[in-house]
């Protein structure tokens, strides 16, 4: 491949002070230019010669002007994130320093790396295939415990591991198919009939259950996006507020982190919570309510789990129990959980205790705000979800995994309708094909571009 005659150098870590950045260089002058500004304490000592996968202490020059000391880590080719030979020098994090490195290098003749090339050289070089590529990208960008486990095995190979296995059941399919193709004509029982719907089957539930997962994927991907839905005065803001202060008071209690928190998000265990503003709902009395209560309905349809609350010293049981159906009705098969709030205000129960309450809690005074977490969490089905299981987080994979499944239906349509041999083998390849797209084995340069450009420079 061309671009592999560069050597690209890229500072890997963010850019701003701090105390150590790390500048990457790739290529097959990597350790040539490296060697060119090294100094190192022992005289005559060269990184020409030195062993991959060897650290070495020394300074950078730029003629007779130091300009650091640092920590170079040297890999040879193969044995590389890239493939190729790779220098990782550890400089002091100077926005000065960092400059001046990129500079000094580009001067001796390396190229800044673009978005993504370190990562896209490694997938070029077979280090690793497309669907761990992603992962890369995924992991760096992964904010919730659930998202770095999913994007941690699915960038240790398990897209690809499914879908290999994928593979090899259409391609044991399809020999069965051919043994069919060879023996047509001279019409023998060849094929048995029961052990290609068995194969198919295989296939089928494979691909259902990736397809399947992708819910849950997307969902650790993007945060799970609840909805906080009322009658105005129900105490939405306030339990709003009480959840996310609960979230701020856990972040600041990590010593000596920073963090900042993220407006309208809560982690729950392992997840990322998102709540979608919401306006007051009512039953539609003017024109403006009626927008309101759409406003209200568009939360829901944008929601994964529905939050309905409302203020149990303040109602009428029939009416209530009319809008805990509406509000049923309108999320479908989304989860909802019925709240009663103002608790506290509260001195008789029997009211509520008619109604289907998940909870009753005091927003104001923030009681029973960690029991509905816990439910909260319980709407998010991650049953049966091992740090092994293979999760579809990512949309192209989700997309190839539909076309897989529509070429499956088609050779069974095939199969069962006495399709000639050679007409199932095409579908097969199809799926193949749409298999090999996840991976990477059958790829073009703008789909390549499209998910490199995606990532960091220095990745
Ligand atoms: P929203 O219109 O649904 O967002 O309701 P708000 O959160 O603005 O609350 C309306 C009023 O109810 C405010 O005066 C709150 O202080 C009060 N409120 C909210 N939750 C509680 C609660 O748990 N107990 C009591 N006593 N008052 C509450």
């Amino acid at each position: 491949m061309s671009y592999i005659e560069d050597t690209i150098c890229a500072l890997a870590t963010p850019p701003g002070m701090g105390a150590i950045g790390v500048i990457r260089l790739s290529g097959p002058k990597a350790i040539e230019i490296a060697n060119s500004i090294y100094k190192s304490p022992k005289a005559g000592k060269s990184l020409l010669d030195a062993k991959g996968q060897t650290l070495h202490f020394g300074s950078i020059v730029d003629g007779d002007q130091l300009v650091d000391e640092v920590l170079l880590s040297l890999f040879r080719a193969p044995h590389s994130y890239t493939g190729e030979d790779v220098i990782e020098i550890n400089i002091h994090g100077s926005t000065f320093i960092q400059r001046r490195m990129m500079e000094l290098l580009i001067k001796k003749g390396a190229r800044p790396a673009r978005a993504g090339e370190f990562t896209m050289r490694a997938f070029g070089n077979g280090k690793m295939d497309l669907s761990q590529a992603e992962a890369v990208g995924d992991l760096i960008a992964s904010e919730s415990e659930a998202a770095h486990q999913v994007a941690m095995h699915q960038m240790r190979g398990g897209v690809r591991e499914e879908v290999s296995k994928l593979r090899q059941e259409l391609i044991d399919f399809a020999s069965m198919i051919e043994l069919e193709l060879d023996f047509g004509e001279e019409d023998v029982e060849f094929a048995d009939r029961d052990r290609l719907h068995e194969l198919l089957d295989a296939v089928q539930k494979t691909v259902v259950r990736l397809i399947g997962s992708f819910t849950l994927g997307n969902a650790i991907v993007e945060g799970i996006p609840v909805a906080i839905v009322g009658a105005p005065n129900a105490g939405k803001s306030t339990l709003l507020n009480a959840l996310l202060q609960e979230e701020r008071a856990i972040v600041s209690d990590i010593a000596g982190t920073t963090r900042d928190t993220v407006e309208d998000e809560i982690h729950l265990g392992g997840l990322t919570f998102r709540f979608i503003d919401t306006a007051g709902l009512r039953e539609a009395t003017d024109e403006i309510e009626r927008i309101g209560i759409e406003r209200s309905y568009a939360k829901i349809e944008q929601a994964k789990v529905v939050l309905y609350l409302f203020d149990s010293n303040d109602i009428d049981t029939t009416e209530e129990l009319n809008r805990i159906d509406a509000i049923k009705a309108k999320a479908g098969n989304k989860p909802v959980v019925v709240i009663a709030n103002k608790t506290d205000k509260l001195s008789e129960t029997d009211v509520i205790d008619s109604l289907p309450v998940d909870v009753r809690l005091s927003a104001k005074e923030k009681s029973g705000i960690e029991e509905l977490e816990e439910l909260l969490l319980e709407t998010v089905d991650m049953k049966g979800l091992n740090a092994n299981d293979t999760v579809i987080t990512n949309a192209r994979h989700y997309e190839a995994l539909l076309r897989t499944q529509e070429d499956v239906d088609r050779i069974r349509t095939g199969l069962n309708t006495g399709l000639s041999g050679d007409l199932v083998a095409f579908d097969i390849r199809q799926a193949l094909a749409h298999l090999g797209e996840i991976t990477g084995e059958i790829t073009t340069d703008d789909l390549l571009g499209n998910i490199f450009a995606n990532f960091c420079i220095g990745k």
